[in-house]
């Protein structure tokens, strides 16, 4: 199973991808989270991004890309990946079909998991990321079980910089300019499955299972 995620900022792609990753037993490639990485480690990489995601821009596409083409060539992703974040512009879009045709492999499916803007707004507010495994909680609808301590790894949960209410419309609205295009550039190679998404997560995940089905 070869998948992308598609959705805005919050919709919760992060957590339906780490479900389906874990139901398929297939890796979770997440940009975000690669990204957040590279900058609490202070790579070259994650020092050059770090202004751009406190802003809520997007990263240059080779940047992005380099690492997917890396990410992709591990043994792991031979049976199937899930893509979550990744692409999030045409261009990115058409440098994955690019890479994967060299690889001759293909997308099989892309959800794009609906959710209004004003409710993206009350959801990441709410979220929770533990600094050390990333791992993402959401005070109301996904709550540790240790309350501002990571359920997986018992570190200390954080507001991300980029989960602040102006960032956030300034990501929704860079995911209704480049991000959104994607829907129609997928749905034209019939790959493309809409989710609505609920409110409760499990409800999410029951037609997330129904669209990769069909
Ligand atoms: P969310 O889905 O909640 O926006 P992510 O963790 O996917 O969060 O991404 C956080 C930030 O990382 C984005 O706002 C963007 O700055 C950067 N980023 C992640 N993936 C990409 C990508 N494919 N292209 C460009 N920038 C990206
Ligand atoms: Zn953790």
């Amino acid at each position: 199973m070869r998948l992308i995620l598609l959705g805005a900022p919050g919709a919760g792609k992060g957590t339906q991808a780490d479900i389906v990753a874990e139901k398929y037993n297939i890796p979770q490639i997440s940009t975000g989270a690669i990204l957040r990485e590279a900058m609490a480690a202070k790579t070259p990489l994650g020092i050059k991004v770090e202004e751009i995601i406190k802003a809520g821009s997007l990263v240059p596409d080779e940047d992005v890309v380099a690492i997917v083409r890396e990410r992709l060539l591990q043994p792991d992703c031979r049976n199937g990946f899930i893509l979550d974040g990744f692409p999030r512009t045409i261009p990115q879009a058409k440098a994955l079909d690019q890479m994967l045709s060299e690889m001759g492999i293909a997308i099989d499916k892309v959800v794009s998991i609906e959710v209004g803007d004003e409710d993206i707004i009350c959801r990441l507010s709410g979220r929770r990321v533990c600094q050390k495994c990333g791992a993402t909680f959401h005070t109301a609808y996904k709550p540790s079980q240790k309350g501002d301590a990571c359920d997986r790894c018992g570190d200390s949960l954080i507001v991300r910089k980029d989960d602040q209410e102006d960032v956030i419309r300034q990501r929704l609205e860079v995911y209704h300019q480049q991000t959104a295009p994607l829907k129609d550039y997928y749905a034209a190679q019939n790959k493309l499955r809409l989710v609505m998404g609920q409110e409760d997560l499990a409800d999410t995940t029951a037609l997330m299972e129904k669209a990769l089905q069909d």
